[in-house]
């Protein structure tokens, strides 16, 4: 299938191998399947280690007691590279590697397995030398995660490391080709290496969307591409003004971006948007540190209100990038409701400084509400979620690109809360916006699509049922 509907060929302008479709394509096309070269569970995840699946009962190694599998079968197929890493893992200390030392380590494990270069019969790569490393662009802060890497790679893989040249290679290669897995609802859980879906380039407008089932990748074609057409997927989260997005792929992957939506002054501008402190509209930015007149009401925005814009949106920075990782800390380790409730504090006071300064377009706005969502989600507010959730989808709708899964998922999540909430109505409206995104996003035999026909199924039978129910008692 996917070998007739891509071809590779060398761009003309950069004169690297890029990835264009062979014959023109639908918008819901799975263009591309492919298994992972190579794979690591995040630290934090309670999930089998070779299928990455969060059943509820997980045999662990009983040797290194660091891994975890469904069953005898995904152990077995494990141990063919968990064979090496169960003794590094029962010497290491303390704790466990993170899950980038535990990829390079089965990179170097495979490297020596597959040590003789295999042909296929297109251009894709088909070994891990072919993917390239750019390690010579890096800047201090990536050297210094390598140095970081090398000493807990020493203490983990002990002497039988290569160079330190080798090792650089190798980094530069998981940097700039690694995928973070997600699971059905977009959540990163792990890592990987595609050595064919790594071949296609980044756009801020792209024709086509990875997602994942267990760990194997499925590329799909969320636009029409006609024949000869690149094919494009996004490397970085699009909800980034573009300055934002351009300094993030010229860090991790050393490029300058110059697709459709980097030329597009109105998303800039609505993504670092205020509200309007006489009229309450929305205000659009003009650049860093100016702003345009409101359209609503021609007030111009005060220099003391600027600096107030920047302080909170410089705190919404800091706090939003520390608890990224606490919060996934969080949610696998307790449940609590206290910790819950200590983060509900945390964002509600952050949310309560934007309200009426950041306008809900803004993306610091829009992430500081998502957040709210997830919390109230976890201490069962569902009369805040609801609400919350609601905010977050207009800017969704607005921000991403229409055919993006996160919105998708949200919807899908906003279904479920109304169906849950017993408005029937509004849940089966939701439920075929959802509908319409997640058929092209994720395919009619995702899991998350059943998902949704199930939900769709019970809506549809409960609210024949109330309305009858009401109508007895009217009559
Ligand atoms: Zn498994
Ligand atoms: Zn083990
Ligand atoms: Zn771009
Ligand atoms: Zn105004």
């Amino acid at each position: 299938m996917a070998a007739s509907m891509l071809e590779v060929r060398l761009s003309k302008t950069t004169k690297a191998r890029c990835v264009f479709a062979a014959c023109d394509l639908k918008s819901g096309d799975e263009i591309l399947v492919e298994e992972p070269y190579a794979i690591s569970l995040s630290t934090y995840q309670d999930r089998c280690d070779y299928c990455f699946s969060d059943r509820n009962k997980l045999l662990r190694c009983s040797r290194c007691k660091c891994q975890n599998y469904c069953n005898t079968s995904c152990q077995r197929s494990a141990w063919v590279l968990h064979k090496n890493e169960c003794k590094d893992l029962q010497r290491f200390s303390p704790g466990k590697p993170s899950e980038t030392v535990l990829l390079v380590a089965r990179l170097l494990q495979l490297s020596k397995k597959y040590s003789k270069e295999s042909n296929s019969s297109d251009d894709f790569p088909c070994s891990l030398s072919e993917l390239q490393s750019n390690h010579e662009h890096f800047n201090e802060q990536r050297k210094k995660q390598f140095v970081k890497l090398l000493s807990t790679l020493k203490n983990y893989c002990g002497d039988q490391l290569p160079s330190n040249q080798e090792l650089l290679h190798l980094f530069g290669q998981v940097t700039c080709n690694s995928f973070n897995i997600c699971d059905p609802e977009m959540q990163s859980i792990g890592v990987g290496i595609y050595l064919k879906s790594s071949l296609l380039n980044h756009s801020c407008s792209p024709n086509c969307t990875a997602i994942f089932v267990g760990t194997t990748i499925h590329i799909r074609a969320v636009k029409a591409i006609s024949k000869g057409e690149e094919c494009s997927i996004s490397y970085i989260d699009l909800m980034n003004p573009s300055h934002i997005r351009q300094r993030m792929l010229q860090e991790q992957y050393y490029f300058t971006c110059d697709c459709t939506s980097c030329q597009e002054e109105l998303l800039d501008a609505e993504m670092g948007s205020v509200t309007c402190e006489n009229c309450s509209g929305q205000v659009l930015r003009r650049d860093d540190t100016s702003f345009q007149a409101c359209s609503a009401c021609n007030t111009q925005v005060l220099p003391t209100r600027i600096s107030e814009v920047l302080h909170i949106e410089e705190e919404s920075r800091s706090l939003l990038e520390d608890c990224d990782s606490f919060s996934e800390k969080l949610k696998s380790k307790s449940k609590g409701q206290e910790n819950w409730q200590n983060l509900f504090k945390l964002w509600s006071k952050l949310s309560i400084k934007q309200a009426g300064v950041l306008h809900i377009e803004n993306v610091y706005r829009v992430r500081t509400v998502d957040k709210l969502y997830d919390v109230a989600v976890n201490l069962q507010n569902w009369t805040d979620a609801l609400y919350l959730a609601q905010k977050v989808i207009q800017s969704y709708r607005k921000l991403y690109p229409s055919f993006h899964p996160l919105i998708g998922v949200h919807l899908l999540r906003l279904a479920k809360l109304q169906h849950f909430l017993g408005s029937f109505t509004m849940a089966i409206q939701y439920l075929q916006q959802a509908s319409d995104i997640i058929k092209v996003t994720h395919g009619l035999q995702h899991e998350l699509y059943k998902q949704l026909e199930e939900i769709q199924s019970n809506c549809i039978v409960e609210a024949r049922f109330y309305s009858s129910d009401t109508q007895d008692k009217v009559n």
